[in-house]
Order: structure tokens, then C-alpha cells, then sequence
């Protein structure tokens, strides 16, 4: 098998583009739809101060040494979810490329504060995954404002994409759709756009490019993505893709060219930015937002059980 480009030994087949490259023209490849995604797109430029969400993972780790590698200002954050040994790995990861590359990192453990994802879920009963997406908004939107980032960058990669797509489009969950884009713009002056440059670059990929740059990442999953539904759909599109590839690119590429228009809500409703959250000072629809009703959630329910589980008060 020789390389595509250079005709020397290649060392990796990508079915999905028809295509083998040694490792040197891989790596270009793989940097070069990376930019060319950025630019078409139009998620930032230069000048940008790019908050990059890292999770410790191949694709966020690889999405930072990407951005970094090309000259573009990055911040990294890294939100410890308070999981246990997975989270202690996942963190050690982060701080450990932030050092080796001599990076700017900035983390905030969720615990610290008595908010632990275990915790959350023990007290509201909540889904596990419904709780710490609503804490990963919050934090990603604070740490940009507080750390002057003009846009937040996430490591979703195109499998992702692919299967969030797949179990929007079976649900039809329309409002979802309507937001499922590489560059979501800020609805709010305290939020800054939020971008998915590896959008169309697949796990495979990722793990390829994150092998080839000696990333050290944590390749365990979150305990608490068993039995999530996102992985069937993955495990459906990866037999898809099998038999034909490139059937994941353009079911994501062709619905942001074609389809996705269709679920855009009214300028009417876009408008609507909402008011102040009176916990945090961000944006919220009600009196509190979400990340501050989940809060008080959790402290009625912890206070709940301490009264419950306290002896009873004699004289
Ligand atoms: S699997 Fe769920 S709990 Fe774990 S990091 Fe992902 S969203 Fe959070
Ligand atoms: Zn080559
Ligand atoms: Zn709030």
C-alpha cells in the first residue's frame, strides 16, 4: 500500500476518502482539513483567544496540539467532574499536555464546591449525563467571560456528530436539530460562539493523529456512558460506514448543507435573549438558570436528607 500523496509506504487507509498516507502526510491531511474547516466555516481567526474544552480525551487533546501546533491563542479548561479515579486520570492528562507543550491551563473540580457529578445524582436522581451537560454549559460559558476567550472550541468529533444526528432525526427532536451546527452563534452578549472544528474528522482519525503526535490521553470511557444510547447509534453507523464509506460524512455534511436550514426557528424567537440569572449573573430565562436550579436542587434535597438521617432533638 502506498502513500496517496507521496507514494512512499503508507502506513494508514482511510476507506472514507479513498485515500493511504505514510505518517508525515497524514498528519498533513489531518492539519489541513482541520483549517480548512475553521476557515470554511468561518469559527475564528487569528486574532481569536480560543477557550479550548479539554477533557482528557483523544479528540479534545488532539483539537488543542492542533490549534496550538498552528499558532492560534488557546486557553485550555478542563472541568473536573468529580468521578472518581476517571476523573483523577482525566484531569492528570490535561495538566500534563498543558506542562509538556507549555500551555496555558485552567481547571475547576466540581467537588470543590460539593457539586461532584456522583453527588448530584445521588441527591436529584437525575440522569447522570442530563446533569453534567447542563454543568459543562454553565462552566465552559463562565470560564470563556472570565477568561476573556472570544470562543469556545469542543473536541466533538464527526461520530459524534453523526450519531447525535441519528438519534435527533429517530426522535425528531427539532429544537436539537435546529442547533446541531459546527458554529453555534451566541444568543446572549456573555456568551461567545461555540465551535466544533473537528466536525468532520472521525474518531478514527482523531485516535490516528493522536497516536502519531505521542498524546499521552485517557482512553477509558466515562463509567457513566454505558448503556447511553449514543452508542448504539454509533455501533448502527459504523456498520453503515463499513459497507459504504464516507456514509457518516456526508449524512452530517449534507444535513448542514441541506437539511439543517429547515429547523431554524423564526427570527422572532432568536431574538428572545432572555433575562439575568439571580445566582450567577448569566443569561436565564426564569429567575435562576438552569446550572443555578440544578444547584439549589441538589442543597434542598442534601438538606432534606441530613433533617431526615439527624437524631431527633431532646432536652
Ligand atoms: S458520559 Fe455523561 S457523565 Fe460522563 S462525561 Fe459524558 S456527559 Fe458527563
Ligand atoms: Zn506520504
Ligand atoms: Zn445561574
Amino acid at each position: 500500500m502506498k502513500c496517496t500523496r507521496c507514494k512512499e509506504p503508507a502506513e494508514v487507509k482511510l476507506r472514507a476518502h479513498n485515500s493511504a498516507f505514510c505518517r508525515a502526510c497524514f498528519l498533513f491531511f489531518f492539519e489541513r482539513r482541520v483549517a480548512r474547516a475553521i476557515d470554511h466555516e468561518k469559527m475564528f481567526v487569528r486574532s481569536s483567544r480560543i477557550l479550548v474544552a479539554v477533557s482528557g480525551g483523544k479528540d479534545s487533546l488532539a483539537l488543542w496540539d492542533v490549534l496550538a501546533s498552528e499558532g492560534y491563542q488557546t486557553v485550555g479548561f478542563h472541568l473536573a467532574l468529580g468521578i472518581g479515579g476517571y476523573s483523577q486520570r482525566s484531569r492528570e492528562r490535561c495538566e500534563s499536555f498543558a506542562e509538556k507543550h507549555g500551555l496555558e491551563l485552567s481547571v475547576h473540580a466540581l467537588a470543590d464546591e460539593g457539586l461532584a457529578i456522583p453527588e448530584i445524582v445521588s441527591a436529584t436522581r437525575r440522569p447522570a449525563c442530563s446533569a453534567c451537560g447542563t454543568i459543562k454549559r454553565h462552566y465552559f460559558d463562565a470560564a470563556a467571560l472570565e477568561l476573556g476567550c472570544d470562543v469556545i472550541a469542543t473536541g466533538h468529533n464527526l461520530d459524534d456528530e453523526a450519531a447525535r444526528l441519528l438519534g435527533n432525526v429517530l426522535h425528531w427532536q427539532t429544537e436539537y436539530l435546529a442547533r446541531q451546527k459546527p458554529v453555534i452563534q451566541p444568543r446572549h452578549e456573555k456568551f461567545v460562539r461555540k465551535v466544533k472544528p473537528l466536525y468532520l474528522t472521525s474518531e478514527f482519525e482523531t485516535a490516528t493523529y493522536a497516536f502519531m503526535k505521542r498524546i499521552d490521553y485517557v482512553v477509558e470511557e466515562c463509567p457513566n456512558a454505558v448503556g447511553a444510547s449514543q452508542l448504539d447509534y454509533k455501533a448502527v453507523l459504523d456498520r453503515l460506514e463499513n459497507t459504504s464509506p464516507g456514509t457518516k460524512a456526508g449524512f452530517v455534511r449534507d444535513f448542514m448543507v441541506r437539511g439543517s436550514r429547515a429547523f431554524e426557528a423564526p427570527a422572532t424567537e432568536r431574538a428572545d435573549t432572555g433575562g439575568t440569572c439571580a445566582g450567577c449573573g448569566m443569561p436565564a430565562f426564569g429567575t435562576l438558570c438552569s446550572f443555578c436550579s440544578l444547584r439549589a436542587e441538589v442543597d434542598r434535597k442534601l438538606a432534606l436528607r441530613t433533617r431526615s438521617v439527624s437524631p431527633a432533638v431532646t432536652e
